[in-house]
């Protein structure tokens, strides 16, 4: 079983990920728990801030330690041996490697940032690892938080419902080492407003539509991501 803790200010931004969908559902089967802590209930009286002006100067509020920290401890508590995640622009690419390797484990906690981000002395006391989910910046962790586990969750314990899904995915190694985008891909009808089903498709020859598939696959990923096709392997 997979167990969470995620670390926000915005829990309810969370309600309907945690029980729509197959979340949801592995949540229901309790094949997942996900638990939300408010990183304001750390905070003490008599104001419960959680922010704090950044030393040094420059603009907007940083997470102060002490209630972070406060919530971190509380989380390790249920979870002793959880990985400790820190979501931050500033951190690692996340990667469907990333991804595999993270559903080995079973017990994370995920710290979502806001403001300008944390207190650097609470990821060197606690972060195990720091991920960005893109070269972009968001108004929070909350949702690259969502990111992962989705990423994480649909490649363990049966979450996803049928693992062949898992095969042909973009960003997963081919049989002969290369990593490619997903290829196109058409359901019925044969014919939509005058654009056709490629004809491969319907020839009922398996080993034709997995060239077909290749091909195209690799003409997709030389237009959108040419350098996936230069590194081998680092997926
Ligand atoms: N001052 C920071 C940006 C803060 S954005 C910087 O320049 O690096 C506020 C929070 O949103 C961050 O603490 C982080 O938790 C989250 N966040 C924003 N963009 C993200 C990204 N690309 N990947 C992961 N987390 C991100």
């Amino acid at each position: 079983m997979t167990r969470i803790e995620i670390l926000t200010i915005f829990p309810e931004l969370f309600d309907s990920f945690i029980s729509c969908s197959l979340i949801g559902k592995a949540c229901e089967k309790n094949l997942l728990s996900i638990n939300c802590l408010n990183i304001r209930d750390f905070a003490s009286a008599p104001h419960y801030h959680v922010d704090d002006i950044p030393y040094g100067g420059g603009a907007g509020m940083l997470f102060k330690p002490e209630p972070l920290t406060a919530a971190i401890e509380d989380a390790k508590k249920r979870l002793p041996k959880a990985k400790v995640l820190l979501m931050t622009p500033a951190g690692k690419l996340f990667k469907q490697s990333d991804a595999k390797r993270l559903a080995t484990e079973e017990d994370f906690i995920f710290i979502c940032g806001r403001y300008e981000g944390i207190d650097e002395r609470v990821v060197e006391l606690f972060v195990d690892e720091s991920f960005s989910i893109g070269d972009y910046v968001l108004m929070g962790g909350e949702v690259p938080t969502m990111a992962i586990i989705e990423a994480v969750t649909r490649l363990q314990n049966n979450i996803i419902g049928n693992s062949e899904s898992l095969v042909d995915e973009s960003f997963t190694t081919t049989s002969n080492e290369q990593v490619l985008l997903e290829a196109p891909q058409y359901t019925r009808p044969p014919e939509f407003r005058g654009l056709k089903v490629p004809e491969t498709l319907l020839c009922g020859d398996p080993k034709k539509i997995a060239v077909w598939r290749e091909n195209e696959a690799i003409k997709r990923t030389q237009k959108y991501r040419p350098e996936l096709l230069e590194k081998k392997n680092e997926h």
